[in-house]
């Protein structure tokens, strides 16, 4: 008891030290500072390295953050925070940006979509983490104390990883509780230049955790933001651009910098539902249809054969809408989200 105790003691303080280093650099003047910040579990027997840029403007003003690759294979968004980084002036920055461009490392480099290959979770169905649990759950709450606690405002950045197929979207949560935080939501995917944006219902009970990144952001009070652009594992210089004149647009709104984008076009496209269809059994997906494709309540959208070809579930729409993302590769595995219709 007392061994587990005194462990205890060490990681609180071992993550209070890495707190400080991050306070630290905060309180520097103007500067562009890259640190690895290594997260261990208690019993050391997993450890990640996680790379944190803090550009500190020379001006006073909000900490926005950005953070790409909880998912290490969506590939867009982290190859354009990584531009991004490099074409900040810290001199004309007001407030501070914090950049992970790469969260989940061992995600990347080991190329292993959705999971952690160290202990196979998902980091973005974990939050907000445990001080005492697996790595994955460690990265979830230093992200939780250490990142949100010192974030005015998020922008976690996703994508199509290998097996799915989506259409580009911005999205955040429409949160009755912290109504100013949703309305300056709401308005930074609206300057963004994304066409479609989708805004979810934020339903989450006291007791239940929030799971994903910018959920917990957002029940901390903080206005966050996700995105999703590329799919299928793959990326395009067009999307690396479209991505950073997003992000430029949203520091503009935030009166943080001033870089000569043009003013995006009005909103073409609003989801306010979501309807989402769960793979009913293993097996092999065939359909026709792609993300970005409309449907009908009832229209059928495609099949799932067994291993033997044979025709085992035909799947349907259970409203009419656009597809907004789906698995686009043919395996799929019971309880997966098959597809997810906005209306
Ligand atoms: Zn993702």
């Amino acid at each position: 008891m007392k061994f587990y105790s005194l462990l205890a003691v060490f990681i609180s303080l071992s993550v209070s030290a890495q707190n400080l280093k991050l306070k630290k650099i905060l309180s520097e003047k103007e500067t562009v500072k890259d640190t690895v910040f290594t997260l261990q579990t208690l019993d050391k027997t997993a450890s990640v390295d996680m790379p944190i840029t803090v550009i500190k403007g020379k001006q006073k003003g909000p900490t926005f953050t950005i953070i790409a690759g909880i998912h290490g294979m969506e590939y867009p968004t982290i190859m354009s925070l990584l531009e991004l980084r490099k074409e900040i002036d810290p001199k004309k920055l007001r407030g501070n940006l914090i950049i992970i461009p790469i969260v989940n490392v061992t995600s990347f480099y080991k190329r292993t979509p959705f999971v952690n290959p160290i202990d196979q979770l998902n980091l973005n169905r974990v939050f907000p983490g445990n001080p005492n649990g697996t790595i994955t759950e460690v990265m979830a709450d230093f992200m939780t104390k250490e990142i949100f606690g010192v974030t005015d405002v998020l922008l976690d950045m996703h994508g199509g990883d290998v097996g799915e197929d989506l259409i580009p979207f911005i999205c955040y949560y429409d949160n009755k509780e912290f109504t100013k935080q949703t309305q300056l939501a709401a308005k930074l995917s609206e300057v963004s230049g994304f066409d479609t944006v989708v805004s979810y219902p934020y339903i989450l009970p006291a007791d239940k955790p929030a799971m994903y990144s910018f959920k917990q952001a957002v029940r901390q009070g903080i206005p966050a933001l996700s995105i999703e652009i590329g799919k299928l594992g793959n990326w395009e210089k067009s999307e690396l651009s479209f991505t950073k004149n997003a992000i430029f647009r949203m520091m503009s709104e935030l009166k943080m910098y001033d870089e000569n984008i043009t003013r995006a076009n009005p909103v073409k496209i609003r989801y306010n539902q979501q309807a989402y269809v769960s793979v009913p059994v293993q097996g092999i997906f065939y359909s026709d249809l792609k993300a970005g494709d409309s449907v009908k309540k009832g229209e059928l959208i495609g099949f799932i054969n067994d291993i033997f070809g044979n025709k085992i579930k035909e799947i349907t729409a259970p409203e009419s809408g656009v597809i907004l993302y789906k698995i686009g590769t043919p395996p799929v595995n019971l309880g997966e989200t098959l597809l997810c219709i906005g209306f």
